[in-house]
């Protein structure tokens, strides 16, 4: 334990402190239950979002840190008028690998399942 070398973070639910590695520093909840509550929530949360552009069509928007990365367009609409998508899902059609595209995150709903996967949340519990 005294080699610990990751960081002490707050809960951005409950507010408790925890301690994350450095591989998980992006971690923004102590516990499973808080992640869950974020998702009713995390809106009225102040959380730092990032300013990001539509390629699509130009309009400026802003999306939770956590998120941004998986985030390209403003819109479904925009993304699905996108030319990459167009070609993504042709490509991915002729596969028949649909499932694959869900990790793409610019779905709301889908990203977030995806970046706090509850098996990611039990591994912490050694940390404890
Ligand atoms: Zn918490
Ligand atoms: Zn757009």
């Amino acid at each position: 334990m005294a080699k610990f070398k990751g960081q002490v973070k707050q809960c951005v639910i409950c507010g408790k402190q925890f301690r994350v590695p450095p591989s998980r520093a992006q971690q923004l909840y102590c516990s499973v239950a808080c992640s869950y509550k974020s998702g009713e929530r995390y809106e009225k949360i102040k959380k730092p979002l990032i300013p990001l552009k539509c390629p699509q069509c130009g309009k400026d928007f802003h999306e939770l840190l956590s998120q941004s990365k998986h985030r390209v367009y403003c819109s479904l609409e925009c993304k699905h008028s996108s030319l990459q998508y167009k070609e993504l899902k042709k490509m991915l059609s002729s596969g028949e690998n649909n499932g694959m595209w869900k990790g793409g995150g610019t779905n709301h709903a889908d990203g977030y399942k995806y970046a706090y996967a509850p098996q990611k949340w039990e591994c912490k519990k050694q940390y404890y």
